[in-house]
């Protein structure tokens, strides 16, 4: 496209090629040396039971608590992460920091046994590592029961290595008993067809569904009721993203939605935090 624009724009672009470079030159090193440091850790964000309010369990979301710049949102790292292929270490690395919390927790008796803690991994990271052989490998360091994490992953899992991943999560969940969800449900790349060979156990609905239901679009309601009805054929806890208003819990909550997370509920943060609304409740 750059050729068709004339020889100026081929300036603009190499420059812009070259600057990139440079960027993700630093960025990799900055980015290694920043997990090792464990300036990337994971926020925590509560998960609701939405009939009995209840919080029964949480998503980790990496953070990158940069000591000049400040926090960083995953946004911003994750696809430079994925571009130069440590977005495993990132997903590791969170796992890790994740699961060895839930044992402290364990231990000083703060949640029960059906708490679950969530953590992401990006279809790259398939690709890279055998993700069972990892979390086997941390589960065992920490003495975690597999029944207490659960792996998100985005419906990216559909174009990239599918067949492998199919195997991989078979292994997470019979082996170790780790739950696995689909996240961001019809943001993307969402295949019903794809869906019924994936062996879930629960299906995340993205945070823009949430839109027509604040519009009070009947179409829009009526689809929700349509995917709340498909998790209970399929048997899949269904999971509502991005809950910010009263409304919102209250619609999702009389159409039967198991649970649900959002800004309404509790935003992503530090362990301490988390700990503390553990205590006081919602
Ligand atoms: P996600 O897995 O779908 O996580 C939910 C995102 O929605 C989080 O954004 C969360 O802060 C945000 N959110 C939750 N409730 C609300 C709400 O009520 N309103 C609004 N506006 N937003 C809400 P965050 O933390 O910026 O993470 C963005 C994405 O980055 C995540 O989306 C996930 O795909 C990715 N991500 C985060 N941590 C990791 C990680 O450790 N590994 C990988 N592979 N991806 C990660
Ligand atoms: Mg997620
Ligand atoms: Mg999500
Ligand atoms: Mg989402």
């Amino acid at each position: 496209a750059a050729k068709k624009n004339g020889s100026g724009s081929i300036v603009v672009a190499s420059k812009e090629l070259v600057r990139e470079f440079e960027e993700s030159k630093n960025l990799e090193r900055d980015f290694k040396v920043a997990l090792q440091k464990n300036e990337i850790i994971p926020y925590f964000q509560p998960k609701v039971n939405l009939q009995t309010n209840k919080i029964i369990g949480l998503e980790a979301l990496a953070r990158w608590v940069h000591p000049q710049k400040g926090i960083i949102s995953p946004i911003t790292f994750i696809p430079l992460a994925e571009e130069i292929g440590l977005v495993y270490k990132l997903d590791m690395k969170i796992a890790e920091l994740t699961i060895k919390t839930v044992k402290d927790w364990q231990e000083r008796g703060i949640i029960d046994k059906g708490f679950k803690a969530s953590f992401n991994v990006s279809a790259q990271t398939f690709g890279e590592i055998d993700v069972y052989e990892q979390i086997k490998y941390l589960l065992d360091k920490y003495d975690v029961p597999g029944e207490a994490v659960e792996i998100e992953l985005t419906e990216s899992v559909f174009i990239k290595k599918f067949s492998k991943i199919l195997g991989e999560l078979n292994s997470i969940k019979d082996k170790l008993g780790t739950s696995v969800a689909l996240d961001d449900f019809t943001a993307g790349y969402s295949s019903l067809r794809e869906l019924g060979k994936l062996n879930i156990d629960s299906l995340k609905f993205d945070r823009s569904l949430l839109e027509s239901v604040k519009e009070n679009s009947v179409k829009g309601k009526k689809i929700y009721r349509t995917l709340i009805r498909l998790c209970s054929d399929m048997d899949y806890i269904s999971v509502a993203e991005g809950i910010e208003e009263a409304s919102e819990s209250d619609f999702l909550k009389k159409e039967g939605v198991t649970h649900a997370q959002g800004f309404f509920f509790g935003k992503p943060m530090p362990e301490k935090d988390f700990v503390n609304l553990l205590n006081k409740g919602l």
